[in-house]
């Protein structure tokens, strides 16, 4: 049974940090194979058994980037000049980077995305746990602990799975 619970989450965050930062440094002298093979694992059992409809909380969180052809394709969908969706929707850097100029994001109807089934690649690919070399995305993975739902599971899996020991400081494989 997977905890999903925000408020239990966010006390976790604030009881662990010191062992989390000790599990990090542990994990950055896996070797990318192996770790990222546990994580794959992890993240597919956790990610089916929990229900980000019901959660949200990246939404309320999250800086989102977005392409110019996502604005273009989402500004279709909602039936809108893309300068109009820009201009309500949008701020874009000095670099001409875009991002969405509302935290939480615009699209967040209660817990769930109203455009979900077009939202952008960003949204989609949060949080990241299906890419290759995991380690070096341990920081801000660990960031967003106290948030995810999705997150916080893999990793307490994870201490699970490598027989995590914060007394000894270190972690053994079964
Ligand atoms: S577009 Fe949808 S999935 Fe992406 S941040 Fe906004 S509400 Fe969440
Ligand atoms: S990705 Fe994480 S924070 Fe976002 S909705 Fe799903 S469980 Fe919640």
């Amino acid at each position: 049974m997977y905890i999903t619970d925000l408020s239990i989450l966010e006390k976790e965050a604030a009881d662990k940090e010191e062992e989390n930062l000790q599990f990090r440094n542990h994990l950055s002298a896996w070797n990318h194979k192996d770790l990222d093979k546990l994580v794959f694992e992890l993240n597919e059992e956790v990610t089916a058994a929990i229900d980000c409809t019901l959660c949200g909380a990246c939404c309320r969180s999250l800086m989102i980037n977005v392409t110019a052809a996502e604005i273009q394709d989402v500004s279709r969908k909602l039936e809108m000049l893309p300068g109009d969706f820009k201009a309500k929707y949008i701020e874009e850097s000095s670099q001409g980077n875009f991002i969405i100029n509302r935290i939480p994001c615009h699209f967040l109807s209660g817990n769930k995305c109203s455009i979900y089934t077009d939202r952008f690649t960003e949204c989609r690919e949060f949080p990241h746990l299906h890419k290759p070399h995991f380690k070096t995305r341990l920081f801000g993975t660990l960031m967003h602990y106290g948030r995810c739902p999705i997150i916080y599971n893999v990793i307490e899996e994870l201490k699970k799975k490598v027989n995590w020991c914060i007394t000894e400081n270190k972690a053994r494989i079964k």
